[in-house]
Parts: C-alpha cells; sequence; structure tokens
C-alpha cells in the first residue's frame, strides 16, 4: 500500500477536474477560490457510487485548500424522507472523517429561490402556464420536432406575477398552474423549452413545514442553491450534461449571480459488476424485504459496505485506482475486494477459524494436559506481536480438511497420512468413526511430539498444513458468509428482483473460534487463516459473537 493512500487530501493524480480548476486558478477565476459540495436528495441511502462523487468533491476541495458542503438537495417533499438525512450524515462522517462541519438544506434557500422567480418574471423570463400535464407534453415536441409555444406565453408580468403570488398563497389546487422559464420552444435542447421551474404541491415539507404549498423544480433550484452557496465548481455525473445550458441559463439572468456563476461539470458514474446500483432499486429490495435493510452486508450501500467490514482507506484506494472519467463504463468488482485485502492484509490480526468443525482426538496425547503454543498474529506484519493458543487432546479442523478415500494430489488428513497442525505438532490419522448415517463425527490421530512448531524440526516434510481449534478452549460462534446478491450475468433494471441470487447470504452456527477473540469488540476485523477477512458484527452480544464475512482470501475471477 502506498501512503499517499491513506488521506483523501494526499491522493496525488491529477484527473481532468483537477486540471479544469487548475486553470481556473491561473487565470484567477472565482478570486482562487475552490468550493465544491455534495447534493443527495434525501430519498434513500448513499451507495458507492455516491462515495466516488464524495470522495472526488471533497477531495478536491482538501487538495486546493477550499471548502466542502454537504448540501441536501431536498426540493421534492413528495419522495423525501428525514431517516435519511441521518443516515446519509452518519455515512459522510465515517467516509471523510476530517469533515466536522454541519449539512445545509437546499429548503433554506425556498425564499432566495422565490425571490430569483419573481426577478425571471419581472424580466419577462418566466410565465405562468395553464395547460394540462397532457397539453404540456404534446407542446413540448420531440427530439426531432420543434415544440409549439403556449398561449399562455406572453401573460403579462402582472399577471404571471398574480398568479405566482397567488400560486403561493395557496389559492389553487396541485396542477393547476405551473411557473414556466422562458427561453426557446424550438430548442434542440428539450431542456431549453420553456422547462417549468415551480409546480403547486400540497405537502408538508420535513423543513418547513407547511409554509409551501409551491416547490421549486431540481433543474431551477439546483444551479441557485450552487450559487447562493459560493460553490465554485458544481460536480456531478454525465446525465446531467443536456441540462447544462439551462444551469447556466438560470445563473446568466439573476443579478446575484450573473457575475461569476457556478461552473457544471460532468463525470461518468460508477458502475460496478455483480452489482445493482441506483437508490430507487436498493429501495425496492429493502421494501420488499428481500434483503436485511439498507445496511444489509450484501448491499452495495455505504451504511451496507461499512457494515460488511470495508475501511474507507480501502475504499479511497479503490476510487483511487478506478479514476475520474468523461466516458461510461463498469468496473470489475474484484477491484473493490482487492482493495480491501490489500488494506487489512498488514493491519487485520490473523486467527485461527473452524467454520464447518469435526473433532479429532489425538489419542497419545495425556488427557486433561493443556499447553500454550506460540503463534503469530501476522506473518506479514511482524510488529503485531505473537499470542499464546491452547492445545490439548481434542481440537476441530475443519469437514473438509479429512477424506475418507481422498483423490490423488489431496494433502489434507486421511487414513494414514500425515499433516502439520498450525503452530503445533505433525499429526497422523489412524481411524475414524462414523454415525448412523455413514458422517463421519470423530478422526483418530497420533501427534509427535518431536514435531513441535518453532523447534526447527526438519527430519520429514509434510505437504498439508490445516488450521484449527482447541476443542476445550473455543468459543462457539454465528459467521455470515456472503456471495453476490446478482450472480446471474443477465440482470437489469427491469429483472434484478427475480434474478436476487438466493444464496448470497450463508449463515453457519456453531463454528469454533479461539478464545482470544474474546478480547475483541464489534467493529475489529481479523483474517481467519485459510478463509478469508470477518469483522464482528454488531448483531454480537456479550457471549455470543456473530461475525461477517469482508472477502475471501483470493479474487474468485480473473482481475483487469
Ligand atoms: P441514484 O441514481 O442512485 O438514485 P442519484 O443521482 O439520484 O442516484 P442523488 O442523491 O441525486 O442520487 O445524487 C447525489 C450525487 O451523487 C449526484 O451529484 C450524483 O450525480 C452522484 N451520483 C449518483 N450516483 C452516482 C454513481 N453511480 N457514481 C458517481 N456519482 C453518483
Ligand atoms: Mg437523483
Amino acid at each position: 500500500m502506498s501512503e499517499n493512500t491513506n488521506n483523501i487530501e494526499n491522493r496525488e493524480s491529477v484527473n481532468f477536474i483537477q486540471k479544469i480548476i487548475n486553470e481556473d486558478i491561473t487565470n484567477g477565476k472565482y478570486n482562487k477560490r475552490v468550493h465544491t459540495r455534495f447534493p443527495p436528495e434525501p430519498n434513500g441511502s448513499l451507495h458507492i457510487g455516491h462515495a466516488k462523487s464524495i470522495c472526488l468533491n471533497y477531495g478536491l476541495a482538501m487538495k486546493n485548500n477550499g471548502k466542502f458542503n454537504l448540501r441536501f438537495d431536498d426540493t421534492n417533499p413528495a419522495t423525501e424522507d428525514e431517516s435519511f438525512v441521518k443516515s446519509i450524515v452518519d455515512d459522510i462522517r465515517w467516509l471523510c472523517p476530517e469533515w466536522k462541519d454541519e449539512p445545509l438544506y437546499a429548503s433554506d434557500y425556498f425564499d432566495k429561490m422565490y425571490e430569483c422567480a419573481v426577478e425571471l418574471i419581472n424580466k419577462g423570463l418566466a410565465y405562468i402556464d395553464d395547460l394540462s400535464s397532457e397539453q404540456m407534453r404534446e407542446y413540448r415536441g420531440t427530439l426531432t420536432e420543434p415544440g409549439i409555444e403556449s398561449p399562455n406565453r406572453n401573460r403579462s408580468k402582472e399577471e404571471s406575477l398574480d398568479l405566482f403570488t397567488r400560486m403561493k398563497n395557496g389559492e389553487f389546487k396541485n396542477g393547476e398552474y405551473v411557473l414556466r422559464a422562458k427561453i426557446d420552444m424550438s430548442s434542440p435542447n428539450i431542456n431549453m423549452r420553456d422547462p417549468i421551474i415551480y409546480r403547486i404541491m400540497h405537502i408538508a415539507h420535513h423543513n418547513t413545514g407547511d409554509k409551501w404549498c409551491i416547490y421549486p423544480m431540481y433543474d431551477y433550484a439546483h444551479p441557485i442553491e450552487d450559487a447562493y452557496e459560493g460553490i465554485t465548481h458544481s460536480i456531478c455525473t454525465l446525465e446531467f450534461e443536456d441540462h447544462r445550458p439551462f444551469y447556466d441559463w438560470v445563473l446568466a439572468n439573476l443579478d446575484d449571480f450573473k457575475d461569476e456563476p457556478t461552473q457544471q461539470i460532468e463525470f461518468a458514474k460508477l458502475y460496478l459488476t455483480k452489482t445493482m446500483m441506483g437508490k430507487r432499486y436498493l429501495k425496492q429490495m429493502v421494501e420488499q424485504g428481500l434483503v436485511d435493510g439498507w445496511d444489509d452486508p450484501r448491499m452495495p450501500t455505504i451504511s451496507g459496505i461499512r457494515r460488511r467490514g470495508y475501511t474507507p482507506e480501502a475504499l479511497y484506494k479503490f476510487l483511487e485506482d478506478v479514476g475520474v472519467a468523461k466516458s461510461q463504463s463498469v468496473v470489475d468488482i474484484a477491484m473493490l475486494e482487492n482493495a480491501i485485502r490489500e488494506d487489512l492484509k498488514e493491519k487485520a490480526p490473523r486467527t485461527m477459524a473452524v467454520l464447518d468443525p469435526i473433532k479429532v482426538i489425538i489419542t497419545n496425547y495425556p488427557e486433561g494436559q493443556v499447553e500454550y503454543l506460540d503463534a503469530e498474529n501476522n506473518a506479514e506484519n511482524e510488529a503485531m506481536g505473537t499470542r499464546k493458543i491452547p492445545f490439548s487432546r481434542e481440537i476441530y479442523i475443519e469437514r473438509d480438511d479429512f477424506m475418507e478415500n481422498p483423490p490423488k494430489k489431496y494433502f489434507r488428513l486421511f487414513p494414514g497420512n500425515e499433516v502439520r497442525l498450525r503452530y503445533a505438532y505433525f499429526i497422523k490419522c489412524n481411524d475414524f468413526k462414523k454415525d448412523e448415517n455413514g458422517n463421519v463425527v470423530e478422526i483418530y490421530c497420533t501427534y509427535d511430539p518431536a514435531t513441535k512448531s518453532g523447534t526447527g524440526f526438519t527430519e520429514r516434510k509434510v505437504k498439508g498444513t490445516l488450521h484449527w481449534v482447541d476443542a476445550n478452549n473455543c468459543i462457539d460462534a454465528t459467521v455470515r458468509l456472503y456471495n453476490y446478491m446478482m450472480e446471474a450475468e443477465d440482470y437489469d433494471k427491469t429483472n434484478f428482483l427475480e434474478k436476487l441470487n438466493p444464496n448470497s447470504k450463508i449463515i453457519l452456527e456453531n463454528c469454533k473460534l479461539e478464545k482470544n477473540i474474546m478480547d475483541y469488540k464489534i467493529g475489529d476485523r481479523f483474517q481467519f487463516l485459510r478463509h478469508g477477512y470477518f469483522i464482528i458484527d454488531s448483531d454480537s452480544t456479550d457471549n455470543h459473537y456473530v461475525f461477517n464475512q469482508i472477502v475471501s482470501l483470493k479474487s474468485s475471477f480473473a482481475v483487469n
């Protein structure tokens, strides 16, 4: 891991947005200020795509000694929910722990937006329309045909102002009137064909309560929010490219903002293989109970990824590797998985955990005897030191580390074969016992005292090394293994609910873990030798641990 990935500010690569900023600074634009923002709509939890936008915006602000705002784009009370405000703030505090400010709310600027609308009406740049929504659609035209001007387009300023005031005062029903910008019905860009900027919605707002019954449209509100906060570079995703002319139009026509308008810059959204992205789709999974909430460790939400055990550092590294582009692509999820492996490789203590236990009895080991052996905490990071692990006559190994009739090249335990127990001794299998169903339930071995680990024994070599846990000195735990929710290749936004992998969560009970685990707390991460990385989940109680698998040890498919 290179050092510069530890902090967002220290990331070194220069993306195309930084190049624009460099030029702006050279030209003295915005008085050399850099001020970015992240503007979520509080209508769902954030996902890893949002993390990209947050890290980009926050990173650029920090790198350029600038400022960063978290601003809720809460202009549509019909879709918003206050609970998401809290979860979004939590996500950002986790992702950017150095961000100490308080969030801002677009709804705090409703007065300003209203004033701006009045300014546009007074300038003859906006009018009140009462076409029905069907008529409005008809008049709008198509990509190949120009639109038709509304008969209300030349309504006098006075009349529009009067109607706008009465809209605000609640005199009309939803949909009766709208305020439209007066631009160009024959523009090749449909967004410029007199877009609606205010509509009537008799709905209370989580911040402003019943104060308003008219609400601004996103495309109109957004540039005003940006400019009002002094945002210099309004960074958004590519789907807004066609909306930029209107963004620029709004600011160019408002006296407060026209001299130094915010500039909108678009970049490509992040998409991952084997992952359904997009709040509305994730919301369906949550609402239909197909996952265990927004923070289900299988979800690509920031809260899910956090609960899964990812670190912010791994996300920075991943996002740095992905880069910032102008054209759309899908990133292999293996890249994300590699980032967390890399991050935890030297950080996470290693331990032995037997997930599917079978008992081994070492028949020549004295009954009642326990010895404590030295085990290193991280073979790749000596500084993490060693611990003592108990060893006695009965141990657990993985069920699939034993075979009654092994194929060729099976080097683990089978009758007559000898293997090494990590940090302990060589054991040789002499016999085993089956239950009435033919399942092996106990394995009988003998150990060779001369082969104790760390004593330099080299007399003979064995090919298999097994992990194990002392049966009389271990704890039982629940371990959750995860597979991709979108395992099939042919999912899309129309069918993803039917394509969900039914085996994406596997719960293992009675896993056997070293007792040393009891020194750790919720949120601590480990490498279980030979299995992968795991985190102690918040479902754990004082006397029962629950672990989530973060990632397996090796990528199961190729990394490009
Ligand atoms: P979704 O499509 O998931 O519903 P959204 O764009 O509607 O997301 P917003 O809350 O409106 O969500 O987005 C806040 C910011 O996050 C916007 O600037 C948006 O462009 C950005 N963003 C959303 N999805 C991604 C993504 N996949 N990659 C990068 N940035 C994203
Ligand atoms: Mg959106």
